[in-house]
């Protein structure tokens, strides 16, 4: 019989970066790391961030084998790498990039919105630290995302994440002409009940976003329900 071979196998795709930040020290908690950013997300909020990213068919604006050497070159110098985005779990090269990089000895982080519970509650055992995306209560998830059943896959994943314990934090981004306080209270409660110890608000920096209005109350009832509670202003 003949041998296969390794020209019957294509490669695999290589991870599709947008670009990098070389150094950070609050993307990933207790560490220096640089950001890769991926390219796609099958989203579509209104206030996103990174519009550039959202096109999963772009080129990618900065290849993986680039963003391995710039890796080397800072060897000893990094604690490890966060993959944001864009939404990395989209792409199937992920798995296989968390492990490229932690056989350099650096430790990995994951942003993301949670949209495949699944595909994040395989990659958890390869994570050291996960900053989840909780934008609403699972019924205001589609007018925010504007993609149907979006809420429960995120809240999915919240769980996965929960039940495996991986370090963590929870962070909602909140534009006030979506939801109102009222709305942002509950949502609180639903997180801390069920388990979210870490939790961060983060203002909403798109155009037209309602200027923040959360009265010192509403602060103290928002910090009583988490042992760690952060508010990020734009
Ligand atoms: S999930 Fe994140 S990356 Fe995707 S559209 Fe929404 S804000 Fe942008």
């Amino acid at each position: 019989m003949a041998a296969a071979t390794t020209a019957e196998v294509p490669p695999a795709p290589a991870l599709r970066l947008g670009g990098l930040t070389p150094l950070t020290t609050i993307d990933f908690p207790g560490r220096l790391a640089a950001v890769f950013y991926c390219q796609g997300c099958p989203w579509r909020c209104g206030y996103c961030h990174n519009p550039e990213l959202l096109d999963a068919t772009a080129p990618p604006g900065l290849p993986w084998e680039r963003a391995l050497a710039f890796l080397k070159s800072r060897r000893g110098l990094l604690d490890g790498v966060v993959f944001s985005g864009g939404e990395p779990t989209l792409q199937a090269a992920l798995p296989a990039a968390l492990a490229e990089v932690r056989a350099m000895g650096l430790q990995t982080a994951l942003h993301t919105g949670g949209m495949y519970p699944g595909r994040l509650a395989a990659l958890l055992p390869c994570l050291d630290w996960v900053g989840l995306d909780i934008k609403a209560l699972p019924q205001h998830y589609d007018a925010i995302t504007a993609t149907p059943g979006s809420g429960g896959r995120a809240w999915e994943s919240l769980e996965a994440l929960l039940a495996h314990g991986t370090d963590h934090e929870c962070r909602t981004t909140w534009h006030a002409g979506l939801f109102g306080v009222d709305e942002l209270l509950a949502l609180a409660q639903a997180l801390a009940a069920r388990g979210v110890r870490r939790w961060a608000l983060q203002e909403c920096r798109a155009p037209g976003a309602p200027a923040w209005a959360l009265s010192e109350k509403h602060r103290g009832q928002l910090a009583a329900l988490f042992p760690v509670f952060t508010l990020r202003r734009a």
